[in-house]
């Protein structure tokens, strides 16, 4: 037994060493997928449930490892932010969506791009600056781009996240709560914050018609947003049921598989075509 015990410990303590090790190559790899060009961006259908109108996109990122392949954003983003390189990628993130969104517009199809924006790049000084020049540069209108951020991004500096969110908001950029009801939810923030949207986070979404825990939360936060006078979005719809369920409660938007996963730019046209055919 006390054999086996040690065996345990030593198997324990290589895993561990392994762990430390798969992370340590993770962060050496990612430090070359910008330049690798191994980076590129999905794009998620958001739907007006009322009209059934796509009337918007969802940037999200994509990291496609040469060895690992298509490695998940859950999995690299905590890590970016812990080493700060969110800030670089985020840019790049932001530039590749303004340059989509200049060119929908250019052949007729104007649309709001929503782009998810790190706490870590909401703390960098310069990011309101960096967001607007961006803009600029690539001739969008500050009304076509939404920035989704988390409640963790209110937490670290309040003062200084207000001041930000402010001054985007004043230039015309709309502001989403992402997650809402996952993190460390306060009405004082919501209040102070110059948000237009709460999304409804997917883990709410699932079950939604199974568990009656996750009707209610869904139905408060869609009576929160009607009575601060925000638009809802449910994220990680997956099912008429769901969609139908969300929009006689009153929820105004939806994204997820049930329209359509986040899709490549030359599908995500199609998609549009075709949906709005229907
Ligand atoms: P998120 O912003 O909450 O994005 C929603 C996630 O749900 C996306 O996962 C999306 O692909 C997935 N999803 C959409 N519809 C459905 C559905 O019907 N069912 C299910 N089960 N899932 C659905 P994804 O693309 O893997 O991204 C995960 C997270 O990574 C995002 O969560 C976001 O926090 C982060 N992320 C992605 N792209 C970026 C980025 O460019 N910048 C930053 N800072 N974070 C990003
Ligand atoms: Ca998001
Ligand atoms: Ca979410
Ligand atoms: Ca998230």
């Amino acid at each position: 037994a006390k054999q086996g015990g040690q065996n345990h410990l030593q198997f324990y303590v290589a895993s561990i060493d392994q762990e430390i090790r798969n992370r340590k190559q993770l962060e050496r790899d990612l430090s070359q997928a910008l330049t690798n060009h191994q980076f590129h961006l999905v794009y998620q259908p958001q739907i007006n449930l009322e009209s059934k109108r796509v009337i918007g996109a969802e940037a999200l990122l994509r990291w496609e490892h040469p060895t690992r392949g298509l490695v998940p954003p859950d999995d690299f983003i905590p890590v970016a932010e812990s080493n700060g390189s969110i800030v670089e990628i985020g840019q790049w993130v932001l530039e590749q969506a303004c340059w989509q969104a200049a060119r929908w517009a250019s052949v007729g199809t104007p649309l709001r791009i929503a782009v998810n924006l790190s706490a870590v790049q909401l703390r960098q000084e310069t990011i309101v600056d960096d967001i607007l020049e961006t803009l600029e540069r690539h001739n969008i209108p500050a009304g076509r781009l939404e920035l989704e951020v988390t409640e963790t991004s209110f937490m670290t500096n309040l003062a200084e996240a207000v001041e930000k969110l402010h001054q985007l908001h004043r230039a015309g950029i709309s502001i989403a709560v992402d997650d809402f009801g996952t993190g460390y939810s306060s009405l004082t923030y919501l209040k102070q914050m110059p948000v237009q949207h709460l999304k409804i986070d997917k883990q709410f979404i699932r079950d939604l018609l199974v568990n009656e825990e996750d009707t209610r939360i869904a139905n408060t936060i869609i009576d929160l947003g009607r009575s601060l006078n925000l638009s809802v979005v449910a994220e990680g719809v997956e099912t008429a049921e769901q969609e139908y369920y969300l929009s006689q409660r009153g929820c105004q938007l939806a994204q997820g598989y049930y329209f359509s996963k986040p899709l490549p730019p030359r599908e995500f046209e199609a998609f549009i075509t075709h949906f709005h055919e229907k």
